[in-house]
């Protein structure tokens, strides 16, 4: 069937000239419809349907077709259900992450786009919905011509900002607009009950970073949840960036969640998609993927400004989040990561962290067509940065975390090391004193897993903290 898929990727400009005309004829149709009865020709059109675009697109009858704004390559293939592709971790062959026999549905999607006239690329202004549970298995052909329409009360983007209580910006917020470089750094919940493992961890970070991002179940492993652990820190100080991913909760589940985490002194929330269940130590799990990043940041910002949930109905007190999401430079397609940061940005993004940097060139390329297109004045640039412990982890990382690259040269230079540890810090030294001078970039993102200690040695050699207590951060900040 994949290469029936292929073959309709290929000929996605004669079928979106086909999909035109069908929907140009569609109202004229609706007669007829009425006619014969909606209800009863669904019966027969939608195992029809299911039959005929199963064969050519692999179709899942999600209910809300995207086709014809994907270049004819069904988003729904992707195993992390991902509408607003591709995820962070394709790998350097473009082989999916989380099947690498098949090719990243995203590329598919980019190959077909290209092949539309009057179109050069996926629509980064263009936000795909998350599917809606009640219409699948229906047909998108008679709701086409009925004209159903479904689109309203759950596109949080949609309408006016409510008046309401005005938004005080948090101390991350504050840093980021300030001007000054910015530093947070990234904490993995312990696998403990204890709240004194949690603030031991964080100890490190305490009076050195502008804020700490405390990560979802990273790698689809269990650990204590990031809501509790970001209140935890909250309560203690620090300004805790509360990671939220996509894969372990549904949409009822993480707008509560938002709620919560703004009620308990939460300002930030960033939002990922989160990696496959696959390689983490639950593999047995169901994956949820009911929302995709893009469609959470829509969410949460429906839940701040629009003061409504994304059923449409109305909440009381609005969570002052200031929301963030992730970006990859260094995974392809590269040209067309672009646009997908952008895509983040109109759904919500006001900082973007990037996975780890150990290529400055490569990051250079990308901010030069950030800047080409002012996006860094739309969006904070946070630039994921850490120390390799050894050449072997750097191996490890490079088989078993989606999306990271290493060049060969780096890991050369960390074999023939007397001191390895020692070498990979001061390589992640080296790599923010880079960042440190590209333009368009607001800060790092410190990822230093199971080494939090190494934080503030790197951030004294790098000479941040020396700018830091330059330039002392205002009240609130960690
Ligand atoms: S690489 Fe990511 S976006 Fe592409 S198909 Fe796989 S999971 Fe989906």
């Amino acid at each position: 069937m994949r290469s029936v898929r292929l073959w309709s990727v290929r000929h996605a400009g004669a079928l979106a000239v086909l999909y035109r005309l069908f929907i140009r004829l569609a109202p004229r149709l609706r007669r007829s419809v009425e006619w014969l009865g909606p209800e009863r020709l669904e019966r027969v059109v939608a195992p029809a349907e299911r039959t005929i675009k199963g064969f050519f697109f692999d179709c899942h009858m999600c209910g809300r077709c995207t086709l014809s704004s994907t270049g004819m390559a069904c988003p729904m293939n992707c195993p992390k259900l991902h509408r607003n592709g591709p995820c962070g971790g394709v790998m350097a062959d473009g082989g999916c992450e989380l099947d690498p026999g098949m090719r990243c549905v995203w590329l598919e999607a980019l190959d077909g786009a290209k092949r539309v006239v009057g179109r050069a690329d996926l629509d980064p202004a263009q936000i795909q919905r998350p599917a809606d549970q009640r219409l699948r298995g229906t047909s998108v052909w008679i709701g086409a011509i009925m004209a159903r329409d479904t689109a309203a009360p759950e596109s949080p983007s949609e309408g006016p900002a409510a008046p309401g209580q005005v938004r005080e910006p948090g101390a991350l917020e504050r840093a980021c607009r300030s001007g000054r470089f910015v530093v947070t750094a990234e904490l993995s919940p312990p696998d403990s009950a204890d709240p004194q493992d949690l603030l031991r961890r964080a100890a490190p970070f305490r009076g050195q970073v502008d804020a700490v991002n405390v990560t979802d179940g990273a790698g689809g492993n269990c650990h204590m949840g990031s809501l509790a652990a970001s209140a935890l820190l909250a309560a203690d100080g620090y300004e805790p960036v509360f990671q939220i991913a996509c894969r372990d909760r549904n949409r009822i589940a993480m707008q509560g969640d938002i709620l919560g985490a703004a009620a308990l002194g939460v300002r930030n929330l960033l939002a990922i998609t989160g990696d496959g269940v696959e390689n983490g130590d639950h593999p047995q799990a169901r994956p949820v993927f009911d929302l995709d990043s893009v469609s959470l940041l829509e969410v949460a910002r429906g839940l701040r400004d629009r003061g409504a949930y994304a059923s449409g109905r109305s909440i009381g007190a609005r969570p002052g989040l200031f929301l963030g999401a992730t970006i990859n430079p260094f995974a392809p397609p590269f040209r067309e990561r672009i646009a997908n940061f952008e895509k983040k940005i109109a759904a919500g993004a006001q900082f973007v962290q990037t996975q780890y940097c150990f290529d400055p060139e490569m990051l250079e390329a990308f901010m030069q067509e950030v800047r080409a297109r002012g996006i860094e004045r739309r969006c904070h640039i946070l630039v994921g940065v850490g120390p390799l412990a050894s050449a072997r982890t750097a191996r490890w990382m490079l088989a078993h975390v989606p999306g990271v690259h290493i060049p060969a040269q780096l890991l050369h230079r960390l074999e023939q090391s007397a001191d390895q540890r020692r070498e990979g810090t001061m390589i992640c030294v080296e790599l923010i004193r880079a960042v440190r001078q590209m333009e368009g970039i607001a800060g790092v993102h410190v990822m230093a897993h199971r080494n939090e200690s190494l934080v503030p040695e790197i951030l004294r050699e790098s000479g941040l903290a020396a700018e830091r207590d330059a330039v002392p951060p205002r009240h609130g900040a960690t």
